[in-house]
């Protein structure tokens, strides 16, 4: 389905061609809360990035989280590129140029109606802060870490691709 979206001022609008839109993928990771989920989690969807389209390109800015190796210590640049508006802040989409096809948007920037998923993922609850509940459905899968399961596949599994 054709998706759009925008950030809370206005200044950047995007649409883009989503054939996985079901908000199920809730992650739990500290960037993931700092930058866009206030409620303790975002929720990434799956598009294609050829058919993005972006007005007010010069409103966008990109952050590249650096990331801390447990054992070693040792610190690199996330491969993810988390676009967001530089005036009002708002998370749009992420990048990630080990999957050159795909974008990912947050759901909390669409302004499309949204599908409702029959089921969701919680993953990456590893790194959930300890204030924040999970609530699960009898059919939910809980993640450590990232799942094995794609976007694509989840969508596949329930037979709810676009
Ligand atoms: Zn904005
Ligand atoms: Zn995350």
């Amino acid at each position: 389905m054709q998706l759009s979206g925008s950030c809370h001022c206005g200044a950047v609008r995007f649409s883009v061609e989503s054939p996985h839109p079901y908000p199920f993928n809730l992650c739990y990771c500290s960037i993931c809360r700092k930058t866009a989920g206030g409620g303790g989690y975002a929720i990434n969807l799956g598009a294609e990035q050829a058919s993005l389209q972006v007005e007010g390109v010069e409103c966008l800015s990109v952050y590249r989280a650096r990331l801390t190796d447990a054992a070693t210590g040792a610190t690199t640049e996330s491969p993810g590129e988390r676009n967001f508006c530089s005036r009002c802040g708002s998370a749009l989409w992420l990048w990630d140029h080990r999957w050159p096809k795909l974008v990912h948007p947050f759901a909390s920037a669409i302004d499309s109606e949204l599908p409702v998923p029959p089921e969701r993922t919680h993953l990456m609850l590893g790194s959930r802060a300890s204030w924040v509940p999970v609530h699960a459905g009898p059919e939910d899968r809980l993640c450590e870490e990232y799942p094995r399961e794609s976007i694509e596949d989840w969508h596949r599994r329930l037979d709810l691709e676009d």
